[in-house]
C-alpha cells in the first residue's frame, strides 16, 4: 500500500525548501514521488537528468517535458534522426499534468464537434488559418459547411488513441493500458435526458457511442442508482506516469537531449533564455500548458484550472467481485461538476474531479494542488457511486493545473515567420490529444504537407481571457453554477435551467 501523498512541489520555480543543488537525492526523490499516486508508484528513482550545460545551439528547442513536448520530440526524432532537438524542463519529465492525470486516453476533444465545424467553415483550417477573422469565410458559413473537417478531426482523435497504444506496444513501454472504452452513467432522470441528447448529437458527428440499459451497465460495473449509460469504445485506461517517463526514455534513445532542472525564463523568435544559459534554435516550441500564464506576455493566454484526485488502497478480491469492472472502462456520470474514475492496473479506484478554486491572476502554486473541501467532496462521491468501496482507505490525494483557453478550443501551430510553435489548451482531454499535437507539430516543423496539418485546430487562435478581477469572478461563478445545478437536479430530478448559462460559459 502506498504512503499518503503529502505536500509536494507544483509550480516550476515555486518549490519550497532548499534549491535543487543543495538537496540530497533521497529528499528530492521523495518530493517528486509525492506529486501523485502515479509518480509515487514508479520503481525507477526520480532523480533529475542533467540540466542544460550552458549556452547551446540546436535546430528545435522544446519547452516543457510533458506529453506535448515529448511527443513532439519523439516524432521529430523518428522522422529526421539528424535533427538537433533539445527538450527543456523546469523540474523532471512528467512533473506537470502529464504525471498526475486521470489516465483516460480518449478520443474526446475539448471543443464540441459543432464548434470545430464552425471554426473549419470560417477558416478552412491548415497552417495559415486564423480563427475569428473573416478571411476565407464563405457567406453564411455554419456548422454544416465545416462538417467534413470536423469528421476528419474526430477520426484523427480516434487515431491518436490507436497511436498511443501502438507506441506502448512497439517501444516496450508498459503503461498498464487497457482499452475498455468509457462509460457515462445516468444516475438521475435529469442526467438521463442530458446523456441521451449528447449521444444523439455525438452520433451526428460520427462518434461511435452506444446506449446501455441498467442491466448491460451492471454486466460491466455495478455502481449505485444507474438508470442507463452511454459507452464509447475509443478510450483506454492507463498509468500516465509510466507513459510519460517511458516516453522520455524512448525520446532520449532517439538522440534527443532532455535537460531537466532547466527553467525557461523567456521565449522569443530564435532563442530561449533559461536559468542555465541561452538556447538558440530555428524553431521554439511552447509546451507548458497550465504553467503558460507564468511566461512573460502569456498571462491571459490560458488559465490554470486545478483538477484534484484521490485513490483508494488496492481493493480486496471480494470488493472487486461486487463491483465487477473487469474491463477497466474509464467512468464518469452525467453531473455538471465533472468527476472521472478508473480502476487502476494495481486494483485501486483512482477518482478525480473539478471544483477546486481558481486563484486570482491565474496563480499556480504547490499549495493549490490540495484543497481539503474538494478532497472531501471527491471521497463522498466515490463512496456514493461505489458503496462496496466506501470503507476503503484513501491512500493518495493530489492535483494539478490543466490549461483552459477562453473558447475551450485546443490548438496547435507554427508561425512560420518567427519560428514560434505551440500546442495546448486541451482542458481535461490531453492524454491522447497531445499525441496528435506532437505528430502535427513534427509535420509542421519539417514542412510535411500531411493531412494532419490541415485539421481545423491547426493555427486556431483563442481569444485572450478577460483581465482580473473579471476573470476570477467569471471562472469561480462557473464553479458555483455547476455545483448548484447539480444540487438543484438532485432535489427536483429535472434538468436545471441554470445549466444553459453554464454551457455558455464553458463554450459548450
Ligand atoms: C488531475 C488531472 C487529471 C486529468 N485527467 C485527464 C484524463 O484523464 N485524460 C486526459 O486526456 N487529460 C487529463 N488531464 C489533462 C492532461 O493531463 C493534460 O492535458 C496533458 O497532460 C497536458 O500535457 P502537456 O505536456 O501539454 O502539459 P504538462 O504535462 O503540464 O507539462 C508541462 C511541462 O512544462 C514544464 N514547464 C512549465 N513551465 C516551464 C518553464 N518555464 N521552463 C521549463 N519547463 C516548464 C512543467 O514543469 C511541465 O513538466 C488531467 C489533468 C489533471 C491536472
Amino acid at each position: 500500500m502506498g504512503q499518503p501523498v503529502g505536500p509536494g512541489p507544483s509550480a516550476p520555480g515555486a518549490l519550497p525548501g532548499p534549491g535543487p543543488e543543495a538537496e540530497e537525492a533521497p529528499a528530492r526523490d521523495g518530493r517528486y514521488r509525492s506529486v501523485s499516486l502515479w509518480l509515487h508508484g514508479l520503481e525507477e528513482p526520480l532523480l533529475p537528468r542533467s540540466p542544460l550545460p550552458g549556452d547551446t545551439q540546436v535546430d528545435v528547442a522544446v519547452v516543457g517535458a510533458g506529453f506535448t513536448g515529448l511527443w513532439t520530440a519523439y516524432y521529430l526524432g523518428a522522422l529526421e534522426p539528424g535533427l538537433r532537438v533539445a527538450v527543456l524542463e523546469a523540474e523532471i519529465a512528467g512533473f506537470g499534468a502529464s504525471g498526475r492525470n486521470g489516465g483516460w486516453c480518449s478520443a474526446l476533444f475539448a471543443a464540441s464537434w459543432a464548434s470545430v465545424a464552425r471554426a473549419a467553415a470560417r477558416g478552412a483550417g491548415g497552417p495559415g488559418y486564423r480563427a475569428g477573422t473573416s478571411v476565407g469565410r464563405p457567406p453564411g458559413a455554419g456548422a454544416e459547411a465545416g462538417r467534413p473537417e470536423a469528421l476528419a478531426m474526430q477520426r484523427a482523435m480516434v487515431g491518436a488513441v490507436d497511436e498511443v497504444e501502438r507506441f506502448c506496444r512497439d517501444e516496450g513501454v508498459d503503461a498498464r493500458l487497457t482499452r475498455g472504452g468509457t462509460l457515462s452513467l445516468a444516475r438521475s432522470p435529469a442526467q438521463l435526458t442530458r446523456l441521451r441528447r449528447e449521444m444523439e448529437e455525438d452520433s451526428r458527428w460520427g462518434v461511435d457511442v452506444r446506449w446501455l440499459e441498467p442491466g448491460q451497465v451492471a454486466d460491466r460495473v455495478r455502481a449505485s442508482r444507474v438508470l442507463g449509460a452511454t459507452w464509447r469504445p475509443d478510450c483506454a485506461a492507463l498509468d500516465p506516469a509510466r507513459l510519460v517517463r517511458g516516453l522520455a526514455r524512448v525520446v532520449e534513445g532517439k538522440g534527443v537531449a532532455v535537460y531537466e532542472q532547466t527553467r525557461a525564463l523567456r521565449l522569443a523568435p530564435g532563442r530561449v533564455e533559461t536559468d542555465r544559459g541561452l538556447v538558440r534554435a530555428e524553431v521554439v516550441v511552447r509546451a507548458t500548458e497550465g504553467y503558460t500564464p507564468r511566461l512573460p506576455g502569456m498571462r491571459r493566454a490560458l488559465i490554470p484550472v486545478y483538477s484534484l484526485m484521490v485513490a483508494t488502497e488496492p481493493l480486496p478480491p471480494e470488493v472487486w467481485k461486487e463491483l465487477g469492472w473487469e474491463g477497466r472502462e474509464t467512468l464518469t456520470d452525467g453531473r455538471h461538476l465533472l468527476i472521472y474514475a478508473q480502476r487502476t492496473g494495481d486494483g485501486r479506484i483512482a477518482f478525480g474531479g473539478r471544483g477546486a478554486p481558481y486563484h486570482a491572476g491565474s496563480g499556480v502554486h504547490p499549495s493549490f494542488d490540495r484543497d481539503p473541501a474538494t478532497f472531501a467532496a471527491l471521497e463522498a462521491a466515490l463512496a456514493d457511486l461505489f458503496p462496496p468501496a466506501a470503507g476503503a482507505a484513501i491512500t493518495h490525494r493530489w492535483g494539478g493545473p490543466l490549461g483552459v483557453p477562453r473558447d475551450w478550443f485546443p490548438s496547435v501551430g507554427l508561425e512560420r515567420s518567427s519560428g514560434m510553435a505551440w500546442a495546448g489548451g486541451y482542458v481535461g482531454d490531453g492524454v491522447a490529444t497531445t499525441n496528435l499535437a506532437g505528430r502535427t507539430l513534427a509535420d509542421l516543423i519539417l514542412g510535411r504537407d500531411t493531412d494532419l496539418v490541415h485539421l481545423p485546430w491547426v493555427g486556431h487562435r483563442s481569444p485572450p481571457w478577460e483581465p482580473e478581477p473579471l476573470r476570477w469572478v467569471g471562472v469561480n461563478a462557473g464553479r458555483w453554477l455547476a455545483r448548484s445545478a447539480d444540487a438543484a437536479e438532485s432535489r427536483t430530478g429535472r434538468p436545471a435551467r441554470r445549466a444553459a448559462l453554464l454551457s455558455r460559459l464553458t463554450g459548450g
